[in-house]
């Protein structure tokens, strides 16, 4: 049995949590993906801890617990200054619809516990300890770099279709291949993803997209036909099929919806529509129509000092890394110079607003938003002084 010696000081903090449910009796383990990520020398986020204790008896344990999952054996235990989700093993029963499972039962063993969870290399169990638990050669697995099914790949696809979004996700994040006939029951099921909910989906979706060979699980996405259930990508296999031969990964959640959009030809009027498609967020949805319009205007011809000032440094940085991303030449230190060198960032940095304009006598309405704009597009293009005498000489010229 593989032991590890010296702990990384993550699970080292939480030890004393461990040794307390031991105390009382119960076992306790570290599980899933701080285990997988230990083996691999990754950064570790949160160490999981399983329990043959039930809820109530963790929560009688500790001083401070919160009820996270109640329903589903989780509770959270915050212990000197940190935070731990304690899960009591359990089983999931009665899926669904290829959902998540309408029930759990706690079971009183490890074994149950690693036997439900989606791949080898997520299934992995360490002790007090610092032994490894590996029941279904998650270790084998590691070493081979593949993402393994627990058990019958076609039958954990059918009790949770998002499992197969999850091979992928993996794939990318961690650099691995995924198992022959894992792959083959994706390829076999991916309808069931149809299934899931689009937001569930896109979790996985951007996870993958964003990890670092995103480009080469892109490919299994789309080998599989998984591509096909997932909102507006069924048909368009060839357009995205570029995305695989892209230069870099994008490591921006932006970037990637935009390099996605700019593949697929969206036109700027259906991009609201495939945003909300995917469910997501009016900022991140606004950026990106943003992000799509400076690239289209970038490839077309130089922008005006008034529009890099209209566009601002977030989204004309993030245009640019899309840009290099999708190897579209566009001078970015010129850009970049450009923009900083502009008079003003900001319209609150112009030194008047439409107060001043009608004591100036200018007359509420239309024409003072126009004057307004006008003065701004004068200040940002180095053709006026931002300060109150020259704006005040420019406005009297106009009358
Ligand atoms: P991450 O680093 O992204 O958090 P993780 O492996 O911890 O990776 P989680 O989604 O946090 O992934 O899940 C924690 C663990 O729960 C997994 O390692 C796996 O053992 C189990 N698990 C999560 N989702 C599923 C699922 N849909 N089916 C089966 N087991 C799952
Ligand atoms: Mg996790």
């Amino acid at each position: 049995m593989m032991k590890i010696e010296k702990l990384p000081e993550i699970f080292t903090k939480a030890m004393p949590v461990l040794e307390k449910l031991e105390s009382a009796g119960f076992e306790a383990y570290f599980v899933g993906g701080s285990v997988r990520d230990l083996l691999l020398d990754r950064h570790i986020h949160d160490v999981d801890i399983a329990t043959s204790a039930y809820p109530e008896e963790v929560k009688e344990l500790f001083e401070k617990t919160i009820d996270t999952g109640i329903k589903h054996g989780t509770v959270t235990v915050l212990y000197s200054g940190e935070s731990y989700e304690i899960t009591t093993f359990r089983t999931e029963s009665g899926y669904q619809d290829y959902r998540r499972p309408d029930h759990v039962t706690f079971v009183q063993n490890l074994e149950e516990d690693l036997k439900r969870r989606d791949f080898t290399i997520n299934a992995l169990a360490m002790s007090t300890s610092g032994e490894i638990v590996d029941l279904f050669n998650g270790l084998d697995d590691l070493q081979k770099r593949v993402i393994r099914a627990v058990g019958n790949p076609e039958t954990r696809f059918h009790e949770d279709a998002l499992r197969m979004m999850r091979a992928v996700r993996f794939m990318s994040q961690l650099e691995f291949s995924l198992e022959e006939k894992t792959q083959q029951a994706v390829s076999d099921n991916h309808e069931l993803l149809q299934k899931i909910s689009v937001e569930r989906i896109r979790d996985e979706f951007v996870k993958m997209g964003l990890g670092p060979h995103s480009r080469q699980a892109f490919q299994i996405f789309l080998d599989t036909k998984l591509s096909e259930d997932v909102p507006d990508f069924a048909g368009q296999s060839d357009l995205l099929s570029i995305f695989p031969s892209l230069k870099f990964s994008p490591t921006l959640e932006t970037s990637l919806w935009a390099i996605i959009i700019i593949l697929l030809k969206l036109p700027n009027e259906k991009i609201g529509k495939f945003m909300r498609d995917w469910k997501n967020s009016n900022a991140t949805t606004d950026s990106v129509e943003r992000i799509v319009e400076c690239f289209d205007l970038l490839a077309e011809r130089t922008p005006s000092d008034y529009e890099l000032f209209k566009i601002g440094q977030e989204i004309l940085l993030n245009t640019i890394d899309v840009a290099h991303i999708l190897g579209q030449p566009v001078d970015s230190k010129a850009l970049v110079d450009r923009y900083t060198s502009l008079p003003i960032k900001k319209a609150s940095e112009l030194v008047i607003d439409g107060r001043f304009l009608i004591q100036q006598g200018v007359r509420p309405g239309p024409k003072l938003g126009m004057m307004l704009d006008k003065i701004k597009e004068k200040v940002v293009s180095n053709e006026l002084e931002n300060s109150e005498s020259a704006i005040k000489k420019f406005i009297q010229e106009q009358n």
